[in-house]
């Protein structure tokens, strides 16, 4: 039939535009490490911001004590206490509350929005500390991780540059986010001090760090992504003369904006971020993050719908934009049963598109997996992007020329890489095809010595961690 021959090229072309061989994949690598230079010599000379930290050393495993952490972005906020016995890996309780954030708080003003977290947290503390025989410390100290892009004055304040992922609290662009949730604490008559002021990516690097030593780079696939890595100081050039003790410092590189002439894009991307409120922003984040898989899919399958009747007349749901969430497209990609009921359970419950027959449903699952698998092949190829900026990708990289092509020892270190996001840890095939690219571009004889290591919560956990480490010399 004419109708299905049209669909099935449509999805061709989807496949064509979302190509990523290995070669491609090798561009991308490079154009990151190129990117990340860039953005290291000078304020605004890339896309990538490059942000310093002023973390300058990571957790150890001998901090002790009991330190809290609120984490603040994306879908979810959390709160969460740690008790460090001074051993490495022996974290004694650990307790979480995790709250959604209200939607009308995302696009309300910095009080409403820093009032409700400190509400949480000082219902968390009383909860915690009901009934429990230990006498508080002289001021509680917590980490803050907030994910969005911060320029950092010192390891414990720093100012909003911009929101993403949804989030648009416009008085608060500009404004130390440590010092919003400080005033708010106080209001709530909490005792506590926020003695660091954290990306969600470091977090994650210190907790990685802390449980292994050879961590050195921290990547996040949630609702949105981001990346940062244990840069050389002397490698920063846009700061000049910056000092400290360890000799290096961990740069959030905000990857998010990450853009490449080749970054395979199709007419699906170009409409989702024209459509989207920051336009010509955040574009790598747009290919691979979970807040918009699942809209690009949506997309195709309105694309498809208006060109054919193979959905039956065009469901008013697919014109919704983030109707189609990335763990409803998950659930289709991964739907093992033999008549793919749970494909159209979702297109039925979710798009309002009823009794498809299996061949169409099985295109969608091709639509899927042809969209997780673009991200997941590209998310692949930034963190080789990053290995190869610091030398550890086995091919010589570009730090300063100092790891000479052939230098076994140094090429071959073990290299561990911290992951953590709902979109890695709990969507199976995008792991797989992310860490499957791994091995496609570092080739099997450098693969084996880059782990990439699942964390859990610990974007939130390092912040306490580092809570601690900066309040043990501080
Ligand atoms: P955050 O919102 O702070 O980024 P997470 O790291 O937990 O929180 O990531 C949540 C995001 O991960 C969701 O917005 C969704 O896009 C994605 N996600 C969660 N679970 C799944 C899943 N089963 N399949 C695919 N994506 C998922």
């Amino acid at each position: 039939r004419r109708a299905w021959r049209r669909v099935v090229r449509l999805l061709e072309e989807l496949e064509e535009g979302c190509a990523t061989p290995v070669g491609r994949l090798r561009q991308v690598v490079d154009a990151m490490a190129v990117e990340m230079h860039a953005g290291l010599a000078s304020e605004g000379g890339s896309k990538l911001k490059m942000l310093l930290t002023y973390v300058h050393k990571l957790p150890t495993g001998k901090e002790r004590g009991t330190y809290y952490a609120l984490h603040l972005g994306g879908t979810n906020s959390r709160v969460l206490r740690v008790q460090l016995g001074g051993q490495r890996s022996t974290i004694i309780g650990r307790d979480l509350d995790r709250q959604p954030i209200p939607q009308n708080l995302m696009t309300s003003t910095s009080e409403e929005l820093f009032d409700f977290v400190a509400t949480l947290l000082k219902d968390f503390v009383e909860r915690e500390e009901k009934g429990s025989i230990t006498t508080q410390q002289e001021s509680r100290e917590l980490g803050f991780t907030f994910s969005f892009p911060v320029k950092q004055t010192s390891s414990s304040s720093g100012n909003l540059i911009k929101w993403t992922k949804g989030f648009s609290v416009e008085d608060m662009v500009g404004r130390d986010v440590s010092e919003c949730l400080q005033q708010a604490i106080s209001r709530k008559g909490l005792d506590m001090r926020v003695a660091v002021l954290v990306n969600d990516t470091v977090g994650t690097l210190a907790l990685g760090h802390y449980d292994d030593e050879d961590t050195v780079a921290a990547v996040i696939f949630g609702t949105g992504t981001n990346a940062c890595y244990l840069e050389r100081a002397d490698a920063i050039i846009k700061c000049q003369g910056l000092l400290t003790t360890s000799g290096g410092m961990v740069v959030n590189m905000e990857w998010g904006n990450f853009w490449s002439s080749h970054l395979p894009r199709t007419s699906y991307d170009i409409d989702l971020d024209a459509d989207s409120p920051n336009p010509n922003d955040q574009g790598f984040e747009k290919m691979i993050s979970g807040m918009y898989l699942g809209d690009i899919v949506r997309r195709v399958i309105l694309q498809m719908s208006q060109e054919s009747d193979v959905f039956g007349p065009v469901s008013s749901k697919l014109h919704v934009p983030f109707i189609l969430r990335t763990h409803l497209m998950a659930a289709m990609h991964e739907d093992d049963s033999p008549n793919l009921t749970e494909v159209a359970r979702v297109l039925k419950d979710t798009l309002e598109i009823p009794d498809v027959p299996f061949s169409v449903r099985r295109l969608v699952v091709n639509i899927c997996d042809v969209v997780t698998r673009r991200a997941a092949r590209l998310a692949a190829a930034g963190i080789v992007g990053i290995l190869k900026k610091i030398g550890r990708d086995g091919s010589g990289g570009i730090a300063g020329g100092k790891t000479k092509v052939g230098s076994k020892n140094k090429m071959m270190r073990r290299t561990v890489v911290a992951v953590e996001g709902g979109l890695y840890t709990d969507y199976t095939m995008f792991r797989e095809y992310l860490n499957e690219a791994m091995e496609e571009i570092l080739g099997e004889d450098v693969a084996p010595y880059v782990v990439i290591k699942m964390t859990k919560d610990g974007s939130g956990i390092g912040a306490a961690l580092l809570a601690a480490s900066h309040s043990a010399s501080s």
